[in-house]
C-alpha cells in the first residue's frame, strides 16, 4: 500500500539515547520495551538498544516477550509484573525473567519450573516502597524473600522497586523519591541479611535516573528517555541531551481555496478567517492523533507551521494555508522535524492535557512504522 501516513523511527535517535542514558547513569542499562516499544515498534527498537549496549530489556506482558524472541532476540528479558498463572509455561519456554512479589505467585512458579525439571530459574524481587501499584509491602519483605530463596528451583538474580514521583519537581515530589530510596535501601539490608546476593539492583525509571543520583544503583531502567521523549513537562528531553526518534508524516490529499467565513469540518468549529487555502491531510483520531487537538494543534506543511482548522476527524484533517497554494502530495509533518521547524511531542501532550507516554502508545497499528538508520 503506499498511503503517505506512515510513522518514521530514527534508530540512530534510539542508540544515542541508550548510550548516553547509560553514561549518565554510570550503570548498564534496562531498555523498557513494553507497549511495542512505546508505539516505535519493540522489535526494531530493542534491536538499536542492544547495539547501543544496553544488557537488559523489559517488557509489561508475556505475549511482549513471546514477539520479541519470536523474533531472533535473546537478550535477558525482564517481565514487569507477574502474570496470570496460566501464562507460566509460556513464560519459561520463552526465557523470560519474572519480576515477582506474591507468594502464591512465588509458589506456583516454583512448581510449573519442578514440573519442567528445569534449573533455577533467576528472578527479581519487587519491593513496594510507595507506588502502591505491584510489588511486597514491607510487612510482606520477609515472607516474599523467603519464599524466592527457600525454593530449590528460583534464585534472586535481581532486586528492585519503582518510583512513583521521580519526575515531580516539588519539594514534596522530591521527598517521596529520597523517601522510597531509603525504604529500598531497607529492603536491600534485608535480604543482605538473609543472604541474599542478588547480581542485578534497580530503582530508577527515566526520570529517576536523570534527577536522582542515588536512584542509579547497578542498574537503570529506562523507558521513555530512550525514545527521546520527556517523562514530564518539568523534565525535558532534549535538555538532557536526549533526541526523539519519532516522526509522524503524511501528505496534502486535497486543497481547496474558500472564502472568508467558510465553516469547515464536523460541528462547523471554525470557521475560514479570510479567503485562503485549507489543506486535507490523510491522518485522523483512527491513527492517534488525539480528538483534542481540534482548533489546537499545528501541523508543518512547506517548513511553516500551519494550524489545524476544525474537528479532527477519524481519517483526515485540515490545515488552514491562507494564501500559500498547497500543492496535492506535498509532505507534511505532524510529529518531528520539517526544515527549520519541529514539532515535538510534548506539545501534543499539553494541547490533549496528559503526557507524552499517553501520546505515542496510542499511535495505532493502522500507521506504518517505518525503522530508519
Ligand atoms: C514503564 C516502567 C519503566 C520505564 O519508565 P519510564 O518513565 O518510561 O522511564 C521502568 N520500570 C517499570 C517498573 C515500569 O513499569
Amino acid at each position: 500500500m503506499s498511503r503517505p501516513t506512515r510513522l518514521e523511527i530514527d534508530l540512530d535517535a534510539v542508540r544515542h539515547n541508550v548510550a548516553h542514558l547509560g553514561a549518565v547513569a554510570g550503570a548498564p542499562v534496562c531498555a523498557v520495551v513494553k507497549a511495542d516499544g512505546y508505539g516505535h515498534g519493540a522489535v526494531a527498537v530493542a534491536r538499536a538498544a542492544l547495539d547501543a549496549g544496553a544488557v537488559w530489556l523489559a517488557v509489561a506482558l508475556v505475549e511482549e516477550g513471546v514477539a520479541l524472541r519470536e523474533a531472533g532476540i535473546d537478550a535477558p528479558l525482564l517481565l514487569l509484573s507477574e502474570p496470570a498463572d496460566a501464562d507460566l509455561p509460556a513464560l519459561l519456554e520463552a526465557g523470560l525473567t519474572p519480576v515477582v512479589y506474591r507468594p502464591g505467585f512465588i509458589a506456583a512458579l516454583a512448581a510449573e519450573v519442578r514440573s519442567r525439571a528445569r534449573g533455577p530459574l533467576g528472578v527479581h524481587v519487587k519491593a513496594d516502597t510507595g507506588m502502591g501499584r505491584v510489588g511486597a509491602r514491607p510487612a510482606q519483605w520477609e515472607q516474599v524473600l523467603r519464599a524466592v530463596a527457600d525454593a530449590p528451583e528460583l534464585v534472586v538474580d535481581g532486586l528492585l522497586t519503582h518510583l512513583a514521583c521521580a519526575d515531580d519537581p516539588t519539594a514534596a515530589g522530591e521527598a517521596t523519591t529520597r523517601e522510597q530510596l531509603a525504604g529500598f535501601d531497607r529492603f536491600l539490608a534485608l535480604a543482605t541479611q538473609l543472604g541474599i546476593r542478588p547480581r542485578w539492583v534497580h530503582a530508577a525509571n527515566t526520570a529517576g535516573l536523570l534527577r536522582f543520583p542515588d536512584a542509579r544503583r547497578g542498574l537503570v531502567r529506562p523507558g521513555i528517555g530512550i525514545y527521546g521523549l520527556s517523562p514530564d513537562v518539568e523534565v525535558v528531553a532534549a535538555d538532557h541531551g536526549l533526541r526523539p526518534a519519532l516522526r509522524l508524516v503524511s501528505a496534502v490529499s486535497y486543497a481547496k481555496h474558500l472564502p472568508a467565513g467558510t465553516p469547515v469540518s464536523y460541528g462547523h468549529r471554525w470557521r475560514t478567517p479570510a479567503d485562503g487555502w485549507v489543506a486535507t491531510v490523510p491522518v485522523g483520531y483512527a491513527d492517534g492523533v488525539p480528538r483534542a487537538l481540534t482548533n489546537r494543534g499545528q501541523a508543518l506543511l512547506g517548513g511553516v507551521r500551519r494550524p489545524i482548522a476544525g474537528t479532527v476527524t477519524m481519517d483526515q484533517l485540515l490545515l488552514w494555508c491562507g494564501d500559500d497554494e498547497p500543492r496535492i502530495g506535498a509532505p507534511v509533518v505532524l510529529l518531528g522535524t520539517q526544515g527549520d521547524e519541529q514539532l515535538p511531542v510534548e506539545e501534543w501532550a499539553a494541547h490533549a492535557d496528559t503526557i507524552t507516554y499517553e501520546i505515542v502508545t496510542q499511535l495505532t497499528a493502522r500507521l506504518p512504522r517505518h525503522h530508519l538508520g
